[in-house]
């Protein structure tokens, strides 16, 4: 049990995303979210351990919800290790 892969994705532009493939996590996942970068209003959040790909999901929301083009930089400047 404890080494099976697992995969959740509670897809959401507007909310909180989890992507966690393998319990327990042996990769730092990554967590961004609007509170923490200053949209307190927001309640989006996303965890990944794939940098990438959660720079894609956040990039997104930005355009989509604040209208707003980050670039990598800004959205990892926002990005802590969980
Ligand atoms: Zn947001």
């Amino acid at each position: 049990m404890l080494n099976k892969t697992k995969y959740y994705l509670l897809f959401s532009d507007n909310y909180i995303i989890i992507i966690n493939r393998v319990y327990p996590a042996i990769n730092m996942v990554q967590e961004f979210s609007c509170k923490a970068a200053g949209a307190p209003d927001c309640p989006f959040m996303v965890r990944d351990e794939n940098t990438d790909e959660l720079v894609n999901i956040v990039q997104r929301h930005a355009s989509k919800f604040h209208n707003e083009a980050l670039d990598k930089a800004d959205v990892l400047k926002n990005t802590k290790q969980v």
